[in-house]
């Protein structure tokens, strides 16, 4: 296994934010990187060597595109796992196909969780809606449901408090598979990630804690105020799961802690994650620097963070009254600002982020929040 020296060339499946910021990484190391997706001027598409816009369904465009990279890596998930096969045929894939599959379908996902021991919400898997009503009484309520693939940021999800309900999650469930899954009192949601080279080294980030708005997340903050024993638990089992599905690259666990103190794993990301964004500027070494460094099979960085950090994400919603003040938070010492290039402000839509170092992570915390509320200032 000889590693992938500074000058190859690295292919992205995806192109939005999370591939413009290991690119950023991967340029900076001496890295090129050619990005795969079917849009155009996208976010990672800007900052990369180049840009092919195309299906990932297109095979002679990615037969084309292997042959043009050294090593293929994603920063999406929702890509056909049959693209990578393909691509696997003339060029090493990290992550490889089996983790894709395993990870982008919930089902799948569970099944997995539950093979390896892992604990997770009680969950039960509807073929249809003929299957709903026993899965509720087998769950038990409050339930949410979520659509069996293709979900993220709390789309295709739906909560079911009993059978008022049922008529809203029938028709969502539609004629498609889903999973009904036990809605947990949360004390709190944080994630561990994993980076794992080839080799088999492996690295792994202390928690990150994760404060969502409307499902989508809205602040991490690093460290997570949760206690060493549980650090530790959750440590053990995404290091499970990262070797378990012979991970390469980096790989995200996301957590529940429950009120009742139980430790849930709640989802799986085969990628880095929104809520490492702090480790770019906490180090010493960011989740796409690790990215890296596992996709090309180098060593692997330190993960303990240098400073508390907090990162507060901006979503489209900030520009509804125009454009923010973008001098304003940066006038804030210890506050950093990234923007993703994305052409249309949509609401719900992640745009950006703020990161604030300070000297713990409550402070960081107010910090980053406080920053982002002058972007906005009352009009
Ligand atoms: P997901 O896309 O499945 O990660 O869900 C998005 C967010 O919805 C999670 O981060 C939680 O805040 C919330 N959520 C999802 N499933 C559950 C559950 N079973 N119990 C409590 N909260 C949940």
């Amino acid at each position: 296994l000889t590693p992938l020296l500074p000058g190859a060339t690295i292919g992205v499946l995806g192109s939005g934010q999370l591939g413009r910021m290991l690119a950023l990484a991967a340029r900076r190391m001496g890295y090129r990187v050619l990005v795969f997706s079917p849009d155009s001027d996208s976010p990672a598409g800007q900052v990369a060597d180049a840009e092919v816009t195309a299906h990932y369904e297109d095979g002679d465009a990615l037969a084309a595109f292997a042959g043009r990279v050294d090593v293929v890596t994603l920063e999406f998930e929702n890509i056909p796992v049959e693209a990578l096969e393909l691509l696997e045929r003339q060029v090493p894939v990290r992550p490889g196909p089996a983790v894709l599959y395993q990870t982008q379908n919930r089902e799948r996902e569970k099944s997995f969780l539950a093979a390896q021991g892992l604990p997770h919400a009680a969950t039960e898997f509807l073929s249809g809606p003929e299957d709903l009503a026993a899965a509720l009484e087998r769950v038990g309520t409050p339930a949410v449901l979520k659509t069996a693939g293709f979900g993220y940021d709390g789309k295709g999800q739906l909560l079911v408090n009993g059978s008022a309900e049922m008529g809203a999650a029938l028709k969502q469930l539609g004629a498609g598979r889903g999973v009904l899954e036990r809605f947990v009192d949360l004390e709190r949601e944080f994630s561990v990630i994993v980076a794992r080279s080839p080799r088999g080294e492996l690295k792994t980030y202390p928690p990150i804690e994760n404060l969502h708005r409307h499902h989508i997340l809205d602040l991490s903050v690093a460290p997570a105020a949760v206690s060493e024993g549980t650090a530790g638990r959750a440590t053990e089992m995404a290091r499970v799961v990262a070797e378990a599905l012979d991970a390469t690259g980096v790989l995200t666990v996301e957590f529940f802690q429950t009120t009742g103190g139980e430790l849930l794993v709640n989802e799986i990301a085969p990628r880095p994650h929104n809520s490492g964004h702090l480790t770019i500027e906490a180090g010493p070494v960011s989740q796409f620097e690790q990215q890296l460094r596992g996709v090309c099979g180098l060593p692997l960085g330190e993960t303990e963070p240098l400073r508390p950090a907090a990162m507060a994400n901006l979503l489209g919603d900030l520009w509804q009254q125009g454009e923010p003040d973008w001098p304003a938070p940066l006038a804030v010492p210890g506050v950093s600002l990234h923007l993703y290039g994305k052409g249309k402000a949509r609401p719900g839509r992640k745009m950006g982020h703020l990161t604030a170092l300070a000297g713990s992570a409550d402070e960081a915390a107010a910090k980053a929040e406080t920053a982002r509320r002058l972007l906005a200032p009352a009009r």
